[in-house]
């Protein structure tokens, strides 16, 4: 179902920060959902398929920039399409 907001209403609240009673200045660490599968109970950030991880969310996107972090996904990739064609 699609949704369609009118030009009316509902700018300003999705737009501004909300003040108030119910303001938390620290929200708790929001787990993007892109990373969800990435993170250990502790909160920090684990890549399994290269055994190593990152206390940090930047840093954890780094290790997923990094040369070595693709190579096994690609790997990885491989691995599974030969397994898809029936090869392994
Ligand atoms: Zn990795």
């Amino acid at each position: 179902m699609i949704y369609s907001r009118g030009s009316h209403g509902s700018e300003k609240r999705s737009r501004g920060i909300i003040f108030g009673p119910y303001f938390h200045a620290r929200p708790r660490p929001r787990i993007p959902r892109d990373l969800a599968m990435c993170v250990t109970p502790s909160g920090s950030f684990y890549c399994s398929m290269c055994n190593s991880g990152a206390e940090q969310e930047p840093d954890f996107r780094q290790h997923l920039e990094s040369k070595q972090h693709k190579a096994k996904v690609s790997e990885l990739r491989y691995r599974n399409e030969m397994v898809t064609l029936g090869y392994s």
